[in-house]
């Protein structure tokens, strides 16, 4: 039969990521074989799992391992597993595009910081993309266990690659390079040489439960003086594949566990902490779980990649094991291997076991235990915590009622205190004022919109310093914690706030009654009540939402998220000390006009809302009621 050769073009973002591979000068270069091994043992994982589900499909399990094998004459490697193999299809998909949901944000960061290539690939986690640093052409042979033909796929990285049907392919795959010149002065190792590969599947593969096998030559002396050495080959195991979470910790170095880590994470960069863990007695079971020093790209992804892996008896059972950590922690990765446990356990069953129940909640009292003992002692890992994983941390804050107390202590917020270090709550409450009962913070869209809003004013003219919380979470979590060590959590737009207002500086209400009462009556339609201030300084009037009411920003958020919930009316208050407001009082007392006035409330209003960041319901209606008031001026 005839092969059928395509030749088809890579997407867009993955041509991208591939000049970028081929051209930066990643220092690293050697990783590229962790990473064809890390997809073999992959596949032999996913091969060994499938056959033990399906007893009908037809493929030989007795023997699973990987192979390399070395032509130093073609100057070739090839890295071969009888795992699952692909199908034409998924070569297409998983070899010719980068993960969907991954394209959006990678051009974005291309167009952004298109110089910073090594952190992309950090980021991005490219792994069979990372043959194209050592070799000038790829090829691969696979066939998917269960069908009878295979595809070859080859490509020289530059824009387009070719596929075929063949149907002589062995069942697995087998990843061939055809190696770049040897060049040290670029960290491009000799990697025909046998003692390089063994040196770096020691170094990077070593745990790799499968056996990794090569021939290796040896060089025997003549026997006879005088006489020719013989040379023989013979085939070796050439890694010890001992499981890193069975060792005590003392045995096992920081590099071994920094390697073990890049494979189960499919990550590149190096782990922040290592968190070995033995469970003996009842449910037994031992965890190695790592807190990676950067998050990937895709973090917000629920359904994002890798997480923690579930062995039972160390045999792999499942990858992404959603059960083991709760959400806020799916930044967490590593693996669990549970002694008691059935083979056979499936996701739903998982969904209900009591024995998982347990290892979740130790897993996270563990991992916070961890995270506090950074926060302690280690502050620079902290921060480094905190600004990666921080914005999915505070989820806990809503999700996780019983270790609520331990996240909120291990979280920090951006201040009015610093422009630039943010702060634990328990840090704040040591700079309260005297008298000051409560936590002040305000939320919304970015720093700078928070400092400027009406509502911050008094706060600043006072000296109180205010929590600037500006992620999307803050607005959620803000409603179920209510204190902090027996401080009020409150909201400098919410509610009535005691800023140590003395006698002089409350104005009297009664000064402004019918002011108060006229205004009421004409923005009927979009307040509750108008009263007068203590938080306003400059600014002639705010908008305040009731204590226990919904914010405008928490109404967004719902309603993006498809939920409409109601927004109630809300609270105008005015600066009895602004001209606007006192010149205001005066006209109504004196004025015949009070169409003209009425327009001067909806102006107030308006601006109010501006102030705030928030969006006018009739934007054109305003801008014609200014425009004329401005005519009316010059
Ligand atoms: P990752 O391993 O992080 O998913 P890779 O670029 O290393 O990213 O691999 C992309 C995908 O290609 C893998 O997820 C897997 O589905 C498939 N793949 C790669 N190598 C193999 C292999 N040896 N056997 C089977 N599938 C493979
Ligand atoms: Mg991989």
């Amino acid at each position: 039969m005839s092969e059928q050769v395509e030749t088809r073009e890579f997407q867009a973002e993955a041509r991208q990521l591939l000049q970028l591979m081929i051209h930066s000068i990643y220092s690293n270069k050697d990783s590229f074989l962790r990473e064809l091994i890390s997809n073999a043992s992959d596949a032999l994982d996913k091969l060994r799992l499938e056959a033990f589900r399906d007893k009908d499909l037809d493929v030989d399990t007795s023997d699973l391992h990987v192979e390399i094998a070395i032509d130093a004459e073609a100057r070739t490697l090839t890295v071969r597993d009888n795992g699952i193999g692909m199908s034409r299809d998924e070569v297409v998909d998983l070899i010719g595009t980068l993960a969907k949901s991954g394209t959006a944000e990678l051009r974005q960061k291309l167009a952004a910081q298109p110089g910073d290539a090594e952190q992309l690939i950090g980021q991005f986690g490219i792994g069979f993309y990372s043959t194209f640093m050592v070799a000038d052409a790829v090829e691969l042979l696979t066939r998917k266990a269960g069908e009878t033909s295979g595809t070859r796929w080859e490509s020289s990285g530059d824009g387009s690659y070719t596929i075929a049907e063949v149907d002589d392919a062995p069942q697995g795959t087998s990843v061939t390079l055809h190696l770049k010149p040897a060049d040290a002065d670029d960290e491009l190792h000799d990697y025909t040489s046998q003692w390089k590969i063994r040196e770096l599947v020691k170094k990077y593969s070593d745990f790799i439960s499968w056996p990794i096998r090569m021939d290796v030559e040896k060089t025997v002396p003549a026997e006879e003086e005088g006489g020719e050495p013989t040379v023989t080959s013979e085939t070796e195991t050439i890694n010890s594949r001992t499981a890193l979470w069975a060792k005590p910790k003392s045995e096992v170095s920081d590099e071994e566990y920094a390697q073990f880590y890049k494979h189960v994470a499919h990550a590149w960069d190096e782990p922040l902490e290592v968190i070995a863990m033995r469970a003996e007695g009842t449910f037994e079971y031992q965890a190695l779980l790592f807190i990676p020093s950067q998050a990937p790209f895709d973090l917000f992804n629920r359904d994002g990649r890798a997480g923690v892996q579930l062995y039972v008896k160390r045999v792999f059972i499942m990858g992404d094991c959603d059960e083991l950590v709760p959400d806020y922690l799916r930044f967490v990765k590593g693996v669990v291997d549970a002694q008691d446990m059935s083979l056979n356990v499936s996701r739903e069953i998982l969904q209900q076991d009591r024995q998982i129940k347990v290892i979740r909640r130790s897993l996270t009292k563990k991992v916070l235990s961890t995270l506090k003992d950074l926060q302690a002692n280690r502050a620079d890992d902290y921060t480094t915590f905190w600004t990666q994983f921080g914005r999915v941390f505070k989820e806990g804050l809503i999700s996780d009622g019983d270790n609520r107390d331990a996240v909120l202590r291990l979280s920090s917020f951006a201040s009015t205190a610093s422009e630039t270090e943010s702060t634990t709550l328990a840090d704040y409450v040591t700079r309260m004022k005297d008298g000051q009962e409560q936590i002040f913070y305000a939320t919304g869209e970015s720093r700078q919109l928070l400092e400027r809003s009406p509502h911050l004013e008094a706060f600043k003219a006072k000296g109180y310093e205010v929590l600037l919380l500006t992620d999307p979470v803050d607005e959620v979590w803000v409603e179920s914690v209510p204190e902090f060590d027996g401080h009020a959590l409150q909201s400098v737009a919410k509610g009535e706030v005691d800023l140590g207002t003395t006698e002089e500086d409350t104005a009297d209400q009664g000064d402004f009654a019918d002011l108060l009462t006229w205004l009421k009556e004409t923005l009927d339609e979009h307040v509750k009540e108008v009263r007068l201030s203590t938080r306003l300084t400059s600014s002639p009037a705010c908008l305040i939402t009731d204590t226990f009411g919904i914010t405008p920003q928490l109404a967004r958020m719902y309603r993006a998220s498809g939920q409409e919930v109601p927004v109630g009316k809300r609270i105008l208050e005015l600066n009895p000390d602004h001209p606007l407001v006192t010149g205001l009082r005066q006209a109504l007392t004196d004025s015949e006009d009070k169409d003209g006035l009425s327009e001067t409330a909806e102006l107030l209003y308006g601006t109010a809302l501006l102030a705030e960041g928030g969006s006018l319901d009739d934007p054109a209606r305003f801008a014609a009621l200014l425009a004329d008031r401005l005519a009316r001026t010059v």
